[in-house]
């Protein structure tokens, strides 16, 4: 939380209750949520907060680099409260986002160096299949 205080007030930015919440809310939460379901968990706490809040606030932390952004495609934007490199993979049925940590991508970035003579500044890797749950569920019918 310190840390999210003091970016917004070197930035000139207002700290205000809604952006705390909003920021607590994506560090705690493990499922990498939209705007919407920010918004649907603290609407009963904060019931004067807009939903333009909750995206403007979100927004403001992801170019404050606190927090990452990930589009999965169609407009789809999720947030992440791990600034970390590490890899998603997206359940196509039920949307679900997890984290794939592992260090077979360790040396990705260089290969892709040298194939592309790009310095790479990061790498955002998405998976896509059917999870667990959701196989399980198709198999059952
Ligand atoms: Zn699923
Ligand atoms: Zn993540």
């Amino acid at each position: 939380m310190e840390v999210l205080i003091k970016e917004l007030k070197s930035n000139k930015c207002k700290i205000t209750p809604q952006r705390i919440a909003v920021y607590r809310t994506i560090k705690e939460s493990k499922d990498h949520p939209n705007a919407e379901s920010v918004f649907n968990k603290l609407y009963s706490t904060y019931p004067t907060m807009s939903l333009a809040t909750v995206y403007k606030s979100l927004e403001l932390f992801v170019k404050l680099g606190l927090i990452q952004v990930i589009n999965i495609g169609e407009n789809s934007f999720r947030y992440d409260g791990r600034t970390d490199d590490h890899q998603h993979i997206v359940c196509t049925k039920c949307s679900k986002i997890e984290d794939i940590d592992s260090n077979i991508f360790e040396n990705l970035s260089l290969q892709v160096e040298d194939i592309s003579n790009y310095e790479i500044e990061k790498q955002q890797l998405c998976f896509y299949g059917v999870c667990a749950k959701c196989v399980h569920k198709s198999n059952s019918k």
